[in-house]
Formats: C-alpha cells, sequence, structure tokens
C-alpha cells in the first residue's frame, strides 16, 4: 500500500528553496530584519550588546551569511540561537555559533534528533549527528519568554506537526511571529513523518499560530516572504481539507502513486505549488495515525 514512495528520492532545497543565489536582507521593525537565500528564512534582533537569531541557514552557506551579517551589523556576535527544528536548512550555522559561545535554544526533541543519526526516507539520506558544540544548549518542553534588549521574545512548542521539535518565536511589541517550517509561502508545508511529523498535526500547528496572532501581525513563514494572518487561514483550510481527502482515499485502498495521480490538490496547486512530495508524505504519515483518523481498514 505504500509502495513506489521508497523509490522518491525528493530535496526539500530542490522544491522549495532558493539558497545558491544572494542573501537579501528586509527591514521588519526598527531592530528586525529578515534575511532570505541561505535557506530556510533567518530573523535577526539587535540588542545592545549583540544579536539574537532565529535560524542560522544552510551548513554550505554559513560563511556567507556571517560576512553578510557584517555588512549589516556594527555589533554582529551571535548571543542567542533559536533552532525551529532540526533540518539543515535551519541549523547550519550551529556548529559556528555554538563554538563562539551563543545560546541555542531549541525544543528537546530538536536537540534529540541534532545528536543522532536520522534517516529521512523521502530524501533517500541519512544525517551523521551533530557535534557537541553545535547541539542546542537549552532546550524546552512548552514555552519560555526572554527579554532581549528592550524587546520581549516568547517561544513555544507547536507539537508534531512539520518535525515533532517545531517551535514559533513571537516578538509582541513589533507584533512579529516567526513560525518556522509549519507554515510555508509558495510551497506546500511538508509533514516529515521520518521525523515525527504529520497532516494532522499541522493542522493543529497552523490553528496555533492563527491564535498567536491578530490581523496585523508580521508573520514570517519558514520559507518564502513575509505573510498576514489570512494566509495561515488559508493553510488551515488546505490542510484541514486536504487530511479529510487523503484519509477518503485511503479508505478506497489507493497507494501514493495513485493519490498523486488523482491530484487531489488541484484547487490548491496555484498557492502552493507541484504537491507532488506534500501528498507523497503527508499520506506515508497519516498511516501512523490511523486511529486519529477514525480507522482507515
Ligand atoms: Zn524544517
Amino acid at each position: 500500500m505504500i509502495g513506489g514512495l521508497t523509490s522518491l528520492s525528493l530535496s526539500r532545497i530542490a522544491f522549495a528553496r532558493q539558497s545558491n543565489g544572494p542573501i537579501t536582507a528586509t527591514k521588519l521593525s526598527e531592530n528586525i530584519i529578515l534575511f532570505t537565500g541561505a535557506g530556510g528564512n533567518i530573523v535577526t534582533l539587535t540588542g545592545p550588546d549583540g544579536l539574537l537569531m532565529v535560524n542560522g541557514g544552510l551548513p554550505e552557506r554559513s560563511a556567507d551569511l556571517t560576512k553578510t551579517l557584517s555588512s549589516h551589523f556594527n555589533v554582529n556576535r551571535v548571543q542567542v540561537l533559536f533552532n525551529t527544528d532540526w533540518h539543515l536548512e535551519n541549523t547550519g550555522s550551529n556548529e559556528t555559533l555554538g563554538s563562539a559561545g551563543a545560546k541555542i535554544i531549541a525544543h528537546e526533541n530538536t536537540k534529540l534528533w541534532l545528536g543522532t543519526d536520522i534517516r529521512v526516507e523521502w530524501e533517500n539520506r541519512t544525517y551523521k549527528p551533530r557535534p557537541a558544540k553545535a547541539l542546542p544548549n537549552q532546550t524546552f518542553y512548552t514555552s519560555g519568554k526572554m527579554t532581549f534588549g528592550k524587546e520581549e521574545v516568547r517561544y513555544g512548542y507547536l507539537g508534531q506537526a512539520h518535525t515533532d521539535g517545531d517551535i514559533y518565536v513571537f516578538f509582541p511589541g513589533p507584533n512579529i511571529l516567526m513560525t518556522g517550517d509549519v507554515f510555508t509561502a509558495g510551497a506546500y508545508p511538508i509533514p516529515d513523518y521520518c521525523t515525527n511529523g504529520w497532516l494532522g498535526g499541522l493542522v493543529n500547528a497552523t490553528k496555533s499560530l492563527i491564535d498567536l496572532s491578530d490581523a496585523a501581525t508580521k508573520i514570517v513563514p519558514g520559507i518564502g516572504p513575509v505573510q498576514a494572518r489570512a494566509e495561515l487561514e488559508s493553510q488551515l483550510e488546505m490542510c484541514s481539507t486536504m487530511k479529510t481527502r487523503l484519509a477518503d482515499l485511503m479508505r478506497q485502498g489507493k497507494g501514493a502513486d495513485e493519490i498523486v495521480a488523482a491530484a487531489p490538490t488541484a484547487e490548491f496547486d496555484k498557492k502552493w505549488g507541484n504537491p507532488k512530495l506534500f501528498l507523497s508524505v503527508a499520506y506515508r504519515g497519516l498511516w501512523s495515525h490511523v486511529r486519529e483518523l477514525g480507522g482507515i481498514v
């Protein structure tokens, strides 16, 4: 029933990320900048003595990122780094910044993944454990907050959704919400079942992000440009609809390739692009949650 899937060797980067071009900066508030082009989206908050950073791009772009940061800030020492999940597109600067003494904050599950072998079936790739200096050195399970410079920073867990270590980082002052890869713009979000993500969890996590924001919140997705709350509502509708449709197709005994061929995402593809990876990964992940779907067979 899940035949065909293991032969898929698809890369998130190929599908969703522009990672070889220049790194570009977009100012979001007086002291918050969004950097794109180094892997996943990166957000910096400037404090009096250095930077707080949410995510650090791909390892191969880490040196370019350091250079870019130097050109933007007088004091570019990174004091705090958040990892919104374990993926390389977000944790590629952990070695450099961890060695330089940054506090690396993540969900406990993200630390566990970074310290072990990870087999990602749908990428046909195994990720090796990262060195000790690259591991988060401050973890949490539910939520936390801090003050950095004059800004309040709140962060929290989003459950098993894109992975089982997804977190958001919220800056209530300027009303900016960094969602991590739970929310994506211009590409389907990926419920990575290999590290315990699933589509039902994406539905719940998207609801949580909607509850955290208001109509004026600047929402920074894991990839893609800044969005408004209405786009989170669109993603919630898409994910909820697809959860129901995929469960129905599974009840009809359809396999991964048949589901892709049935084009169940048709009306959503204009907004989110090629659905093949999303469908294959979402379908496989749902099999681990058959009971929550009310049974399939
Ligand atoms: Zn990710």
